[in-house]
């Protein structure tokens, strides 16, 4: 096939997918750290985490939190899915692996604080000893870096998968991100090889969620020429937006963008694939 053909580049570009053995685990918490303001990083640990695979950049786990008294009551994974023993079912929430390390057999999650919610809440109490439960990846997405350029929007929920990205994209790549935080104490510094256009907005203490700044912060970008794979994850309503809006105002290319709902305003616990 001609190394150029238009057929040969979207085989080269589609997105592939990668089932994983289910697998829930019960990990320790090993170290507590607060970042930011408004993000705190939770590094879990034990031997339970062998095997642990998660070559996607968007990859999600499901978080099991231990109830009030301290106890966590984890299901046992059948054929049929979790099977849970009698007492009360442990909260769940996804959240997106930071990072793994297999020497050490420690995995990171960074948690975006906001004001309710049990992942929220076990965050900010977290000590060094205390269970989680760590179910999957039970799938990965793994999107190939050969695009002219990269764009990456989301809110403080999406800032981890966003750093996987810009850590794995090659040298000689271009990227542009634009990230929604609270204030300018709560900006990440990124490590990539990548040609990196960084783009912060801040909320300056209003609610989150209010689709109207990371549009208009995409409106008023120069972007670059060229192909590009666009990723979106933030609260429902502005992923939905700002899908709409590349499609209609930026080019983006339908199976080259990826958009979730990475939360819901009055809602919990909520994962939407943004299709239309
Ligand atoms: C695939 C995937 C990966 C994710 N990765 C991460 C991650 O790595 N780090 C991370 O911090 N989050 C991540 N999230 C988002 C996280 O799962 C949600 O924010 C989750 O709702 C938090 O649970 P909670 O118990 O704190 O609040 P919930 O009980 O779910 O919600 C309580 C209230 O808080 C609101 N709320 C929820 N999240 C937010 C928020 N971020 N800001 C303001 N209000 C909110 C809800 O609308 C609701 O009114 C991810 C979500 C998905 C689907």
């Amino acid at each position: 096939m001609d190394p150029d053909s238009p057929d040969r580049v979207a085989a080269e570009r589609k997105p592939q997918r990668v089932r994983h053995e289910a697998r829930l685990r019960r990990l320790e918490v090993r170290k507590v750290e607060r970042l930011r303001p408004h993000l705190q990083r939770v590094t879990v640990g034990g031997a339970a985490l062998a095997g642990f695979a998660s070559p996607g950049f968007d990859d999600h786990v499901k978080l099991f939190f231990p109830a009030a008294d301290g106890v966590l009551n984890l299901p046992a994974l059948g054929p049929d899915g979790p099977r849970y023993a009698d007492g009360p079912r442990p909260e769940a929430r996804d959240y997106t692996p930071r990072h793994y390390d297999a020497a050490t057999q420690t995995l990171q999650i960074d948690f975006a604080l906001h004001d309710t919610g049990p992942a929220t809440r076990w965050a900010e109490q977290a000590r060094r000893g205390q269970p989680l439960g760590v179910g999957g990846p039970r799938g990965s997405v793994l999107v190939p870096t050969g695009f002219d350029w990269h764009l990456l929007i989301g809110d403080d929920t999406a800032l981890p998968a966003i750093a996987r990205r810009l850590a794995e994209l090659p040298a000689g790549s271009r990227a542009v991100v634009i990230a929604e935080v609270d204030g300018p104490d709560d900006e990440l510094s990124f490590e990539t090889r990548a040609d990196l256009a960084l783009s912060w907005v801040h909320r300056c203490g209003s609610p989150a969620g209010d689709p109207q700044r990371l549009a208009e912060a995409l409106r008023r970008r120069p972007l670059p020429r060229g192909d590009y794979f666009a990723w979106v994850a933030a609260e429902s309503g502005v992923a939905r937006a700002l899908r709409a809006q590349l499609l209609a105002e930026h080019g983006a290319q339908p199976p080259w963008l990826k958009a979730a709902a990475y939360w819901k305003r009055g809602a919990s616990g909520v994962h939407e694939r943004i299709e239309d």
